[in-house]
């Protein structure tokens, strides 16, 4: 399961920042997931439940932030959100785009005690 190793890699590094910030309790951790990065968001987030639970995590709250698509048209030198799995500028319905945005995964923030951190 793709998503269980992605929500051990997110505990692995809220566990650093906790280690690096001397302990404390976490209460949220938010990640930056692109609509390109194949996650399963409502999936993500059972597994993520699922590993903290019986642990000092288990009351922290997953945030997922989606993000779109965004490609770059080399037509018309504009960028664009692409809706779905179309690869096409909405704008001059040229083909030639390159995503500049959408892969994301990523941890952007982690909520201890109240103490936000980036
Ligand atoms: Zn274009």
């Amino acid at each position: 399961m793709h998503e269980l190793s992605i929500a051990e890699n997110i505990i692995e590094i809220v566990k650093e920042t906790l280690a690096s910030s001397g302990g404390g309790k976490l209460r949220s951790v938010k990640v930056r997931l692109g609509e390109l990065a194949g996650v399963v968001p409502d999936s993500l987030d059972f597994c993520f439940t699922a590993i903290t639970k019986g642990t000092p995590m288990e009351e922290a709250k997953l945030e997922i932030e989606r993000t779109a698509i965004i490609a770059h048209c080399t037509g018309c030198g504009k960028d664009s959100t692409v809706e779905g799995l179309i690869f096409k500028c909405p704008l001059c319905e040229s083909v030639n785009v390159g995503v500049i945005s959408g892969n994301e995964l990523q941890v952007v923030e982690i909520e201890i005690d109240g103490l936000e951190r980036n």
